[in-house]
């Protein structure tokens, strides 16, 4: 009999199955911890991880997965990559210094890893960094090591390897024109030289070095960056195994060829997301002498894997490696880690998904079951979806959807809702207050009544409507207090979606979301926000804004069925949107606003395919959108200021008014939307709401006399650049008053 292949996943949740990590760090923050107590909440979180992973029988174990925060903050650390602004911190006060902020000194800045959800900190770099290995014998990946060691496990140190960490490091702000962070190189070849003998010395047998920034399209400098540095680490006298993992989809094959060339010994790809590894990997002549660490596990997913589809990828890979071990995707950080805690689940659910410690064990049976020890399951053990022929039915025959003429729109609306130039808005929430989230936890473990939380709701509604009015602002929004997040409340009341209790997946630092699960064909049993809405609209003579969210957005915040495209999905989720918006027209509502803030994180790691996404992204939001009356205006939404490549699907969504991020960009968005081709209503934010500072007057009649330069005043709207729920009502009230002062002084000059 064969002998079974290796096994090993690339990364695992380190925030613990009841969150023990978030727990503990914000003790640690608010002074109710110590140091000591919060390394030994992480340690002993270390010691549970290996020990599991170990128990579940896979043969290689990973180390240095964990994080206090961020796995790319760690490295920069480690590398004496600290900005001057920190350095008088130290230890692990400097460290989360540097990840939110602290007295006088702001944080890195964040922003997502690849196409996920998790965001990392970013490196700031200047022309004259000096790498070093700042703790030497003690630099993390050594520590970890060694401590899994002491308990008896052999493990495999994984870092951030030295092009991936440096393509997502920035130039220092007011650095040296044309520097890049891939310049320096080189100095920091050497230190994971240092790092990796010191590794080899102390018995470490094989590391990993996360690669994913070699998926996409790498420019010739970039491929020839990754043979210099390969080429450098492979020729080191004494190393451990190199192992070079790519993940979130298919291998530049520059990159490919260019580690070829060199050393090391093992690749990782992913080959769940299609089938582009292969025939990259067959391009370059496969990897004859080399072991190919197979993603054959999504790890950015829960569904459970298809051991036939395993099976068929795994044969091919015996042709084209030397050696093929069985593995995830990516790293499991970015799916919730039990199944088994969610008892609310219906079971024909959970019998298709899979979660971290689900997906561990599927990693060890397809090591046996590829090795031929143990057979293939009879029945592929995987429950389609039922298919709701309703739904499927009405998308067929709905044919091609568009609004009317914009510019027919623009009048009709013009006269319904007789608005000034220069209206002003909100994004759609206001500060979500302790009594709020009060009543909905109350209500949801059932200490309060429907009749007591409607009560509650109706009250806040009533508030913030009476505060607009009082502030003066022209369209108003019901606040959202109802709503625990913008995806899940929406999910909760779709068929076809499901939600956990548990299922918590860390976003960044110890922030941890729980995206709901869409399974199955989506319908709406009944109105999802008209009631809120509509109450809202009857204290008011003012037009009130209805608030949905997008159906790119509830996809991309949610784990999504795999079994058909996404453009399918979305279409489904449009549908439903579409019947909203109708019950809010019929309710009275006659501004609906339909947030998008994900239309650029989901964008495609490859050029090659954007325009495909583009199409069904946009198409999904003109379906959801397209019913609305000429009289009825519909609003966007979104949370970036950086629109590139995604400026001409803006342009084509035809909302009648979008809103953006606007206030640190300036007000470029304005004309780049415009020479998009774009010629309807925008909000270009003008109160940047990340931050508790009340921008004053005359700042924000700047950038509105700016906006106006360039846009008819009738089509600009004076609105903050986010919604408000993070917000304090003290700031929240001086920055409205002073947004709305503004946009009368500059309506009184035009
Ligand atoms: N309407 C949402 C809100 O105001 C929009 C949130 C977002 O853009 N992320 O909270
Ligand atoms: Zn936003």
């Amino acid at each position: 009999m064969p002998k079974s292949p290796n096994t090993t996943i690339l990364g695992y949740p380190r925030i613990g199955a009841r969150r023990e990590l978030k727990f503990a760090t914000e003790d640690y923050w608010a002074g109710r911890i110590d140091a000591a107590a919060l390394e030994a909440t992480a340690a002993s979180l270390r010691a549970q991880v290996w020990t599991e992973l170990r128990e579940a029988g896979l043969t290689e174990v990973p180390s240095n997965t964990f994080s206090f925060y961020d796995q790319v903050l760690d490295t920069s650390v480690m590398v004496d990559a600290v900005p001057d602004r920190y350095r008088r911190l130290t230890g692990l006060d400097r460290y989360f210094a540097m990840a939110r902020g602290a007295r006088e000194v702001p944080a890195l800045e964040m922003t997502k890893w690849f196409d996920t959800n998790y965001h990392y900190l970013v490196p700031e770099l200047a022309l004259d960094a000096r790498f070093r290995l700042a703790d030497g014998a003690a630099a993390k990946p050594l520590r970890e090591y060694l401590e899994a060691r002491a308990l008896g496990i052999e493990t495999r140190p994984v870092l951030i390897g030295p092009v991936t960490y440096l393509l997502l490091a920035k130039a220092e702000a007011g650095g040296v024109e044309g520097f890049q962070p891939l310049d320096l190189l080189d100095g920091l070849v050497e230190v994971y030289g240092e790092l990796l003998e010191r590794l080899a010395g102390a018995g470490a047998r094989r590391v990993q070095l996360d690669e994913p920034a070699l998926v996409g399209d790498l420019t010739e400098a970039q491929v020839t960056a990754v043979r210099r540095a390969y080429t450098r680490l492979g020729d080191l006298p004494s190393r451990p195994r190199l192992l070079v993992a790519t993940y979130f989809g298919a291998v530049d094959r520059g990159a490919l060829a260019a580690l070829a060339e060199t050393k090391i010994e093992a690749v990782g790809l992913d080959l769940t997301a299609g089938t582009g590894n292969l025939e990259t990997l067959a391009s370059v002549g496969g990897l004859p002498y080399r072991t190919v660490v197979a993603g054959l596990v999504d790890g950015r997913n829960v569904w459970r894997t298809d051991p036939r589809r395993a099976k068929a990828a795994y044969a091919v890979l015996l042709g084209l490696a030397g050696h093929v071990e069985i593995s995830t995707s990516c790293s499991l950080l970015h799916v919730p880690l039990d199944l088994e805690a969610e008892a609310g689940l219906d079971a024909a659910v959970k019998g298709r998904l899979a979660f971290a410690r689900q997906k561990v064990a599927e990693v060890a049976a397809l090591g046996r079951v590829l090795g031929g020890a143990e057979p293939l399951p009879a029945e592929p053990d995987r429950v389609l979806p039922a298919v709701d022929e309703r739904v499927r039915a009405r998308l067929d025959a709905l044919g091609e959807v568009r609004r009317g003429d914009r510019a027919a729109r623009f009048a009709a609306q013009r006269a319904a809702l007789a608005l000034p130039d220069l209206a002003t808005t909100t994004i759609g929430s206001f500060p979500q207050t302790a009594e709020i989230r009060t009543a909905r936890a109350d209500h949801k473990a059932g200490r309060i009544d429907d009749a007591a939380y409607t009560a509650a709701m109706r009250q806040e509604i009533a508030r913030v409507i009476v505060l607009q009015e009082d502030l003066g602002l022209d369209v108003l929004v019901h606040g959202e207090p109802e709503r625990n997040d913008m995806v899940q409340y929406f999910a909760e009341q779709l068929t076809g979606y499901a939600v956990t209790d548990h299922g918590w997946v860390q976003s960044y630092g110890t922030r941890c979301v729980r995206p709901p699960i869409l399974y199955g064909d989506i319908s709406r049993p009944r109105p999802m926000t008209t009631e809120w809405a509509s109450y809202a609209q009857s204290l008011t003579a003012k037009p009130v804004k209805g608030m949905l969210t997008g159906p790119v957005t509830m996809l991309a915040w949610s784990f999504v069925r795999d079994d058909q495209p996404l453009a399918h999905t979305a279409r489904q989720v449009a549908l439903a949107l579409r019947d909203e918006i109708t019950d809010l027209e019929a309710a009275g509502i006659r501004v609906i606003q339909v947030d998008e803030p994900a239309l650029r994180e989901l964008l495609p790691l490859r050029q090659a395919d954007h325009a495909a996404y583009l199409d069904w992204a946009v198409a999904a939001f003109r379906l959801a959108t397209s019913g609305a009356a000429d009289t009825t205006q519909i609003h966007t939404h979104m949370c970036y200021s950086e629109f590139g490549e995604i400026i001409g699907a803006i342009a084509a969504l035809d909302a009648d008014v979008t809103s953006v991020e606007a206030a640190r960009s300036h007000m470029e968005l304005v004309t780049d939307l415009r020479r998009a081709g774009y010629q309807n209503g925008i909000g270009p934010g003008v109160w940047d709401i990340h931050s508790p500072r009340v921008p004053s007057v005359e700042e924000m009649e700047h950038n509105l006399r700016r906006a106006v330069q360039a846009v008819d005043p009738a089509r600009v709207w004076v609105n903050p650049d986010c919604g408000l729920k993070t917000r304090a009502y003290p700031e929240t009230e001086a920055s409205l008053r002073n947004l709305v002062a503004a946009a009368v002084k500059v309506r009184a000059h035009l």
